[in-house]
């Protein structure tokens, strides 16, 4: 109730919301003159037909044409005056006798055209055929016909009935209610009225055993009737009628039908945000759609690069290895070639001497091949360790000098070595060995890149580096191979130097290790004219070096390590013991054990020991034993296996002994280099 009663309010503000704000002007002077003019205009108000005008429950006037009829009053501005009738055979009679002016509601019919005008058709509805609950629903109208049909006196629907179905049971009775009691009763058999009339009937008079049946083919259109004779009232009423907005005869129907709660499917909101949320996940879907489409691709175009490097690397690998196979066979022939012809005693002195060189050249060949895919492995695998101590600049130039001038001559090639560089300065910190390598391999690549004239080396000081510069006069390096000679395996992507050998290793190791040390590379070079390349690395004098230590004179004392040689072999002890001392940025003192039981005694008196070379077939006790007895003294120790038979199983057995490491014989300076590297400065830390 308190529900209906807030609605009707909120209802009628805004009703006068809506008239106020269209509440303007629509009729002329001479129909507002006229209406002043006018006592009274009656209007008959026949209050027995819910929802269109009915007594409401605080007995006042109410019902859907009543409102519109309000917003009529409204919109000209003029009030007219209801009259109430209880009878409606007496309203039409009224009507029919002038009485009346305007009827708030009437069906129209051909008969009442006759005298009457009808505005306003809308609040339409069909009438419907209403029965006792318990009648079967899927009857049809005809299905009526021999039944008693209740009928209200007067209405149009009963002028209707008796005109369209002459045969039909029609029972009049004075109003609607009258004639739904009568079925309720069981005195009648059905009662035909508007829908919403009957519906509003059955919920409001609590007719609970009476229910619509079906919809019978005809309307109920209820309109304003204004009597034809009275001609401004009746262009009062169209102006006014036609003024009213479908919006506001949709406010009033509202209200009045469609009070009860509508499905929410049929609310306009639940299509606006459903409208809303479905083209949202639409748009979101197309938007994701794309997204992962452009993710599929950009992922799509990675993958394929990353196949196309991985080929591209697989390409150069095999190509780098169809190298190594060849770069190691071509000194191997020489080796095994040469080695065959001096066995044979018919050679003269210098023949031998000339083949004894060749093989020793190819052997060295051998090596730098071997320890070059060493080194590049260590740079690779980041093992690659710095070690730096002072080191004398010119005569580690000079040294290189001495070692290659014999390769020069050979192609009648001149090196010249000016070393501008002061002599107290020279002596510098940095990674010897690593700044010999570098410069080695740019010599050797002067050289042999070069078949006429010159390698120049010039060193300098500049600010707080030293740069070393080597011009050659040689082939040079075709524009296209520039981007890529630093790179590894670089031969095995260029055709250029098939005439020339090498694995394309050398450039890679020296650009690694100038980084390694600090310093950088460059180059110029033009094809046919020759190479400069430059290297810059850092000047740290040597009093910097925290870890150098100086004698009284002020000499570098090098730090030396003590190296057990356990070796039955004179020649074999001989050889390795050389090769140590010639190593380049390492002092060594050099212990020697002829057999496993003298290495154990020699480093169970000597705690000072580095490093065990140590061989393994030895008489009186084996390498094996003898390395697991000093394993078990001094596990930090580090014992280098070293041996002729290199087989899988004598690498295993070594190792299950506790070496750590493990070289094959004959011992050559490149291959133990990293060993020592690797275990000198692991005790180092
Ligand atoms: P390798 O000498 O084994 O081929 P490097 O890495 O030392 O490998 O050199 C890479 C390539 O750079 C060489 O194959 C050669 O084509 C070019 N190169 C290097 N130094 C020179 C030089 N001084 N003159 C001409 N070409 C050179």
């Amino acid at each position: 109730m308190q529900y209906k009663i807030t609605h009707t309010f909120l209802f009628i503000c805004l009703i006068i919301g809506i008239s106020s704000c269209s509440n303007h002007d629509i009729l002329n002077e001479t129909e507002k003159d006229w209406l002043q003019k006018q006592g009274s205009i009656n209007v008959a108000v026949y209050p027995y037909y819910p929802p269109y005008q009915f007594i409401n429950k605080k007995d006042s006037i109410d019902g859907i044409l009543v409102d519109h009829f309000s917003l009529i009053e409204n919109k000209i501005n003029y009030t007219f005056q209801k009259k109430y009738y209880t009878s409606w055979t007496k309203l039409l009679e009224d009507v029919k006798t002038k009485k009346i002016d305007i009827v708030l509601e009437m069906q129209e019919t051909v008969e009442r055209q006759k005298f009457l005008n009808f505005y306003t058709k809308s609040f339409e509805t069909p009438f419907v055929l209403v029965a006792k609950k318990e009648v079967d629903t899927s009857l049809k109208f005809k299905d009526f016909q021999n039944k008693q049909i209740a009928s209200p006196t007067g209405y149009s629907i009963d002028d209707y009935l008796k005109k369209n179905y002459p045969n039909l049971n029609i029972k009049n009775y004075p109003d609607d209610i009258a004639c739904l009691l009568s079925v309720q009763s069981g005195e009648s058999d059905a009662y035909i009225g508007g829908k919403a009339l009957a519906n509003y009937l059955i919920k409001t008079e609590g007719l609970d055993g009476l229910k619509v049946i079906t919809e019978i083919n005809h309307n109920y259109i209820p309109s304003i009737a204004v009597h034809k004779e009275n001609k401004v009232l009746n262009d009062i009423i169209a102006k006014a009628t036609s003024n009213i907005t479908n919006k506001e005869k949709q406010a009033i129907l509202d209200n009045w039908l469609f009070s009860t709660v509508k499905p929410f499917y049929k609310k306009p909101k639940f299509w606006v945000i459903s409208s809303i949320i479905f083209f949202t996940a639409l748009a979101s879907i197309i938007l994701i759609h794309f997204y992962l489409k452009f993710i599929i691709k950009q992922k799509t175009r990675e993958l394929q690069i990353a196949k196309d490097k991985a080929e591209e690397s697989n390409r150069i690998k095999t190509n780098f290895i169809q190298n190594i196979s060849h770069e190691i066979r071509t000194p191997m022939n020489g080796i095994m070639g040469f080695s065959e012809l001096l066995k044979s005693d018919s050679l003269t002195p210098e023949e031998r001497k000339e083949y004894t060189e060749i093989i020793i050249d190819s052997g060295k060949d051998l090596i730098t091949s071997v320890d070059d895919i060493l080194e590049i492995s260590l740079l690779e695998t980041k093992q690659s360790k710095l070690r730096f101590t002072e080191t004398n600049l010119n005569e580690l130039l000079l040294k290189l000098v001495s070692e290659y001038i014999h390769k020069a001559k050979e192609k009648n090639l001149t090196i010249h070595l000016e070393n501008e560089i002061p002599e107290e300065k020279n002596i510098i910190i940095t990674d010897k060995s690593k700044l010999y390598k570098i410069l080695n391999n740019l010599i050797d690549n002067g050289i042999k890149f070069t078949n006429a004239g010159s390698i120049t080396i010039f060193s300098y000081l500049v600010e707080d580096s030293i740069e070393i510069s080597l011009k050659d006069t040689g082939i040079g390096i075709k524009q296209k191979d520039q981007d890529i000679i630093f790179k590894s395996f670089s031969q095995s992507e260029k055709e250029i130097s098939k005439n020339f050998g090498g694995l394309g290793l050398g450039l890679a190791i020296a650009k690694q290790y100038t980084d390694l040390i600090g310093g950088k590379i460059s180059f110029v070079s033009k094809e046919n004219e020759g190479s400069a390349f430059l290297l810059k690395i850092p000047y740290t004098p040597m009093q910097n070096n925290a870890e150098s230590s100086t004698n009284k004179e002020g000499n570098i004392i090098p730090e030396k390590h003590v190296v057990l040689i356990a070796e039955d072999g004179e020649i074999n002890f001989l050889f390795l013991k050389t090769v140590l001392t010639k190593m380049i940025d390492f002092e060594f003192v050099i212990y020697r054990a002829k057999n496993g039981k003298e290495a154990v005694e020699i480093c169970e008196d000597n705690d000072k020991i580095d490093l065990v070379l140590m061989d393994i077939k030895m008489p009186v006790m084996d390498g094996y034993d003898a390395t697991k007895r000093i394993k078990k003294m001094r596990p930090d120790l580090p014992v280098v296996a070293q041996t002729a038979y290199s087989t899988e199983e004598d690498i295993e057995r070594a190792l299950a002994a506790g070496c750590d490491d493990f070289v094959a014989k004959p011992v050559d300076r490149k291959i133990l280099r990293p060993i020592l590297d690797k275990y000198i400065s692991i005790f180092r830390n």
